[in-house]
């Protein structure tokens, strides 16, 4: 059925989104032999979504360095030499899922993202993905030695446009016929189920006869009515970190036509991000707006205040869900303050161009500098800061070091390190949204379900709309593995639903 005209107008399987897990569905379904058409809504200079914008960092179970050197072959002995990888064990992955979700995530989803990220990862590799070790931003050198400390330990070559590009690739090459500027616009169905898409391009629609449908158009963060709509009042003034174009379009069809809506709908993923980053995200800078090296700062609002506990968990564990911490700040900003002692252990992010950054020499000077901040306030809670911290605990930033604050509220659990060696750095930070939680119901097989929990017939989901995952937080790096496990499976119920 497939062929590659740029009005063919049925396929077996057509994909909505051309991001990871999109495309991660259509490479499977071609797999089982169907025809698929990918839909991406963005034009082709924007198109990958948020997959694009990412880093690439990937969380997946290894049980060794073996385990990585299957995925990795390039790593050398010297590399692995010089590193201690650690294992990520399926249990680690499970206690994370269920610790930072409050055990609210589904155990059925979560059984499928854990079991099967090995063998997704080495099957992305089949299919064109390359991956190395995260040295950079997820292993510290002590000693001349790095040890990964967060569960995360694996990227995409080339970040997330090295991941898309990859991915777009392979889909080229085996046929797929992939439509730009292209956005779906509702579900096509009959008594039997589901029999296509209605899209728009070029200001005209027409529609796309399928067997079967997956969405994977995202979530619904770059719809500012929806955030608040759903998020709660103050959501519309967050900036947008990735994509545009997720504006919810795939949920919306879906529950048009009786899909349950599941998992947190009033959470998201969102970050501290900087204060005068666009409105959404742009791809020359991709993450970087992003500022994830709070742990070993303190983050002051507009009165002066500490807010949150900086060093509760490592950055991996805490960064998703600061975001709406810093929303809820009067004014929605906070000001990072690090000092000379700890810059060399600032992210790459920290040293782009377009930063909200000042300095100075004095904290009092420094304070001064904070635009929006109450500046005499900001000084004693820095000072307190100083005079509270136990400074007998040596500070190691690959362990949780228990180098804390003692009668501080609130405190600051780990990495606390006295701010008094100039010259002093602040950075302005806003609230970041990423995507969102709440999503749709689906099976075992990808199939989305209805309200009476029946699999709708030929409709299938994957990525960020599915729901019932993430609750409140989020382990960094799973947005992506479960775009791809889910991709892969949603693609493969569809394609051989199709006999394709
Ligand atoms: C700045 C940033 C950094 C991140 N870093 C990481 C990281 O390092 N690791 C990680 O695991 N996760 C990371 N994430 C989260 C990660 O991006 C997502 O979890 C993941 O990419 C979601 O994949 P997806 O395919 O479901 O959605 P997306 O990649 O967002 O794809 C959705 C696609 O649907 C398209 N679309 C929307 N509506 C329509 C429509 N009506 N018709 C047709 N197409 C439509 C969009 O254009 C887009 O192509 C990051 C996110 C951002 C924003």
């Amino acid at each position: 059925m497939a062929n590659s005209t740029p009005r063919q107008t049925s396929a077996d399987v057509v994909i909505v989104g051309g991001g990871n897990a999109a495309f991660c569905a259509a490479l499977s379904a071609r797999e089982s032999g169907a025809s698929v058409i990918v839909l991406e809504r963005s034009p082709i200079e924007e198109a990958g979504g948020n997959s694009r914008f990412t880093a690439g960092a990937i969380r997946c179970v290894y049980d060794s360095v073996d385990d990585l050197r299957r995925l990795m072959p390039d790593l050398s002995d010297e590399e692995v030499e010089k590193t201690d990888f650690g294992t990520y064990s399926e249990d680690q992955f499970f206690d994370d899922m269920g610790r930072v979700t409050e055990y609210r995530c589904d155990p059925d989803l979560v059984e499928i993202l854990v079991r099967q990220s090995r063998e997704t990862m080495l099957w992305l590799r089949n299919k064109g993905v390359r991956f190395q070790p995260i040295w950079g931003r997820q292993a510290f050198e002590v000693d001349g030695r790095f040890k990964f400390w967060g569960g995360l330990t694996v990227e995409a070559w080339g970040g997330g446009p090295g991941l898309v590009d990859a991915l777009t690739e392979t889909a080229r090459k085996i046929d797929i016929s992939i439509r730009y500027d292209t956005r779906a616009l509702s579900l096509l169905t009959d008594a039997s189920g589901v029999q296509g898409v209605r899209v728009r391009h070029a200001g005209e629609r027409y529609d796309i006869e399928a067997d079967a449908v997956v969405l994977a158009s995202g979530g619904f963060e770059a719809n500012r009515e929806w955030r608040t709509r759903y998020l709660g009042p103050g959501w519309d003034l967050a900036k947008v970190r990735g994509s545009r174009f997720n504006t919810g379009d795939g949920l919306r069809m879906a529950m048009e036509i009786d899909a349950a809506p599941y998992g947190h709908w009033s959470g998201c993923h969102a970050v501290g991000w900087d204060l005068n980053a666009p409105e959404f995200g742009d791809l020359a800078i991709g993450d970087a707006f992003q500022k994830h090296s709070y742990p070993f700062s303190i983050m002051l609002n507009a009165d002066g205040e500490r807010f949150v506990d900086e060093g509760a968990d490592f950055r991996n564990y805490t960064y998703a869900k600061y975001g709406a911490v810093i929303l809820r700040q009067p004014g929605q900003f906070a000001w990072q303050i690090f000092d000379a002692k700890v810059t060399h252990l600032q992210r790459d992010e920290y040293r782009i161009r377009q930063v909200t950054k000042v300095s100075a020499n004095t904290l009092e000077e420094l304070v001064t500098k904070l635009e929006g901040v109450d500046a005499e306030r900001a000084l004693e809670t820095i000072n307190a800061y100083n005079a509270s911290i136990k400074t007998g605990v040596d500070f190691n930033p690959n362990v949780k070091d228990g180098r804390c604050t003692t009668a501080l509220s609130p405190p600051k659990s780990n990495w606390a390190n006295t701010i008094d060696e100039p010259p002093f750095d602040a950075f302005a930070v806003t609230c970041g949204v990423t995507f969102t939680f709440g999503g749709l119901r689906i099976d075992g097989d990808g199939r989305v379900l209805d309200n009476d929990l029946s699999p709708i017939s030929n409709l299938y989901a994957a990525g960020e709309l599915v729901g019932g995952l993430f609750y409140f937080n989020y382990p960094g790096g799973t947005g992506l593995m479960a775009g791809a496990v889910f991709g892969k499976l949603a693609g493969a119920s569809a394609g051989r639903h199709t006999g394709g």
